[in-house]
């Protein structure tokens, strides 16, 4: 088994485990929900500051998450985030992939927005109205269809409609989870804790772009040697698609 089907192994594991939950989720109350998902950290954690108890198992195994992108990136997004997973297949839907990427110039702009939602969020949870963020949650959405308000439908019209003409629209562009990722990888590299990267061999490379072209999230890579952008979700596709053997690796 090679790298690439290793990595879609995990990702079909983890929609998989998912999709159980959804099923057996369903008789049981959100709140019950919230106690174990990782991404709580953002909705639940800010709440200690206010003196109250916040939900541990899950506020602990998201910052083993957050603590593992110093070292080895933004793995989790790449493999299991089961969010991330059914945008990569919403994309394969759009048969017109080549003709709707965005600018670098542009795109760096519009990634700013998920350090706004970041903010937006903990400031949500400090103040003990997270139950506003929760009615735009995808998580919740997804996981509780049945219990959509009208403020859910903008994530579902933004993760199925954005998500199809534009590849991870909300992991580039939304997710506070992600932005707070970036921001423990920040902190690592200050720190000078040298992160797992992909690296691209100058003198084989040849210019030839395909590995930008396909990159899931519209990263420059033409700039670096070491792909160090906090945003690569480690999807391989880089390396996957580059014609010239051995120029884009671990
Ligand atoms: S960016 Fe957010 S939604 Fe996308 S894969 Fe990562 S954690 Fe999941
Ligand atoms: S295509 Fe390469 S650079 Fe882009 S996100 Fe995937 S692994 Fe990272
Ligand atoms: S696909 Fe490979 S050869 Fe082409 S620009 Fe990217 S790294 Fe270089």
């Amino acid at each position: 088994m090679d790298k690439f089907q290793i990595r879609k192994l995990f990702q079909y594991v983890f929609l998989g485990i998912w999709l159980l939950l959804l099923l057996y989720l369903i008789p049981i109350k959100i709140h019950t929900c919230h106690q174990f998902c990782p991404y709580s950290v953002i909705c639940f954690g800010p709440m200690i500051f206010r003196g109250l108890s916040v939900y541990f198992i899950a506020v602990i195994i998201g910052l083993i998450i957050l603590i593992s992108t110093i070292f080895i990136g933004r793995r989790f997004c790449g493999y299991i985030c089961f969010l991330g997973t059914i945008q990569e297949y919403i994309f394969k839907l759009n048969p017109f992939k080549t003709k709707t990427r965005i600018s670098h110039k542009l795109d760096k702009h519009i990634k700013i927005l998920k350090y706004l939602v970041l903010i937006i969020t903990l400031y949500m949870s400090i103040a003990l109205i997270q139950y506003l963020y929760m009615q735009f949650c995808p998580i919740v959405i997804l996981s509780f269809p049945g219990a959509i308000k009208k403020l859910g439908i903008i994530t579902l019209l933004i993760l199925f409609i954005g998500g199809f003409f534009i590849e991870r629209f909300w992991c580039r562009y939304l997710c506070p989870y992600a932005a707070l990722m970036n921001v423990f990888q920040f902190f690592g590299k200050l720190l000078g804790i040298k992160k797992h990267m992909i690296n691209r061999n100058w003198e084989i490379c040849v210019d030839c772009n395909i590995c930008i072209e396909n990159c899931s999230m519209n990263i420059d890579i033409s700039k670096y040697e070491e792909i160090s952008d906090p945003n690569c979700i480690h999807c391989l596709k880089c390396i996957k698609f580059c014609p010239k053997a051995n120029c884009i690796s671990y």
